[in-house]
């Protein structure tokens, strides 16, 4: 594995951008090392400035459900560029991507969004979702669960799961305690801790927000029944329930981790990542009566210079386009070969480990038992994720720098991705047992 011109890129890079990185992730913080630069990535495969070849099982963070730089939606974003790259004004292409959006997202009769708003990024998209919960309920507190991540606004990094765990920071500087107050953490899993807090504080709660199943803490879904049971007491209570979305919408199943509980009605929806299929576009979606809300309609005001930006939508719309059952297929049969495979490693070698499920996302935990919360994922032996992912690097797989993300499959994952990371296992088990 050569590794000179990473390591060139990456003390250029620290001379003027902090840290060397734009996403504090990237910087392999708890894994150690260079990151590799990438220059290019197709399907499964991504290249980095060494030229380096490695299976890719971070897929961009989510959106490369389809592989990287799959041509039909290449072809799609080359021809909306060559038309304009943006007009700051609506387009058909937007309206086709939100009712797309909102007919993906039904289920046995069940449609919780009535309209949608795109926006560029999934922290825009839950920080407007919070603005109008406040401006529907004309009340302030916000509910999160420790571990949960909504993207970088303010009132929402508080315990806030992988970037910050990775960094081993508990909040953000800069946050300030007026702000902080507004929001209220409890721990995930625990429906009696949202129950008491509604007890003594329902009236001054606006919403509650959760990751439809936590995946930025690794892998912990929902136990049968919490999510539902957050919809049934933020609505006792005069709340609303805001299901975020970002990372497992049309990832971790066709309509997202709601479809495959699909036993509750989120008021807001908050979507990123895979809707914009690598480009910048997320999006917020809920009933009309509190979408409509949103300025020019109602007093939530909400804009976006690139909102609905015509090259990024069409990178979206041709990838949800092309998510169809077989491609749902392929995720679920690639993660499951991979960590089925990776986990027979790791059990050959002694080293105590679970696989956490949510639909076609998963994560290892190295402990004995699967993590309910944030408290005890933080328990289980986090030494053991670098030397893994270094030797998983070093014979040629990029897996995520750091033990509190999920791993990424796509659709492109053929028999020769697939081998690469099945061959590299049983010395990347011997690294994490050392
Ligand atoms: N919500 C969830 C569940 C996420 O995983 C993320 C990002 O990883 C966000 C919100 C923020 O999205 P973005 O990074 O596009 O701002």
């Amino acid at each position: 594995m050569k590794s000179t011109v990473n390591e060139g890129l990456y003390r250029r890079a620290r001379g003027v951008i902090p840290g060397g990185v734009n996403s504090p992730v990237r910087a392999f913080g708890s894994v150690g090392g260079t990151p590799a630069f990438i220059r290019s990535a197709k399907g499964a495969w991504i290249t980095d400035s060494d030229g380096n070849e490695y299976a890719d099982l971070v897929g961009s963070w989510g959106p490369a459900i389809l592989g990287h730089a799959h041509p039909e939606v290449v072809a799609a974003v080359q021809e909306a560029a060559t038309r304009g790259l943006s007009f700051g004004a609506p387009t058909e292409a937007e309206v086709e991507l939100a009712e797309l959006i909102r007919s993906r997202f039904a289920v046995d009769g069940l449609a919780p969004i009535e309209r949608v708003r795109l926006l560029s990024t999934g922290t825009e998209a839950t920080m407007t979702a919070i603005r109008l919960a406040r401006g529907a309920t004309g009340r302030s507190l916000l509910v999160k669960f420790a571990g949960h991540y909504h993207g970088h606004s303010d009132g929402l990094l508080a315990e806030a799961g992988s970037g910050l765990a990775t960094q081993a920071m508990p909040g953000s500087a800069g946050v300030t305690p007026e702000v902080a107050a507004q929001t209220i953490v409890l721990p995930y899993n625990d429906p009696v801790a949202v129950e008491t807090l509604f007890a003594a504080r329902g009236d001054e709660i606006a919403a509650v927000i959760v990751e439809s199943a936590a995946a930025n803490m690794g892998v912990v879904p929902p136990l049968p029944g919490f999510n539902a049971a957050l919809g049934r007491l933020a609505h006792e209570h005069g709340a609303l329930l805001i299901v975020d979305e970002v990372l497992t919408g049309f990832r971790a199943g066709p309509a997202g981790y709601w479809g495959l509980e699909a036993d509750y009605s989120p008021d807001l929806v908050t979507f990123g990542k895979v809707v914009g299929g690598g480009l910048p576009v997320a999006a917020l979606a809920g009933r009309a009566e509190l979408m409509d809300l949103l300025a020019p309609l109602g007093p939530v005001y909400q804009a976006g210079t690139l909102s609905g930006n015509p090259v990024a939508v069409a990178a979206g719309l041709t990838t949800l386009r092309l998510a169809d059952a077989d491609v749902y297929e392929a995720l679920d049969r690639t993660a499951r070969a991979v960590a089925e495979g990776v986990s027979a490693a790791l059990s050959a070698e002694g080293v105590p480990h679970t696989v956490q499920w949510a639909g076609t996302l998963f994560s290892f935990a190295f402990a004995d038992r699967a993590p309910l919360d944030y408290a005890t994922v933080k328990q289980q032996r986090q030494e053991a994720y670098p030397a893994l992912f270094h030797a998983f690097l070093d014979a040629g797989v990029h897996l995520p720098p750091s033990v509190f993300e999920a791993w990424f499959v796509s659709a492109a994952h053929d028999e020769r991705a697939i081998g690469r990371i099945l061959e590299a296992a049983p010395a990347a088990a011997k690294a994490a047992a050392a």
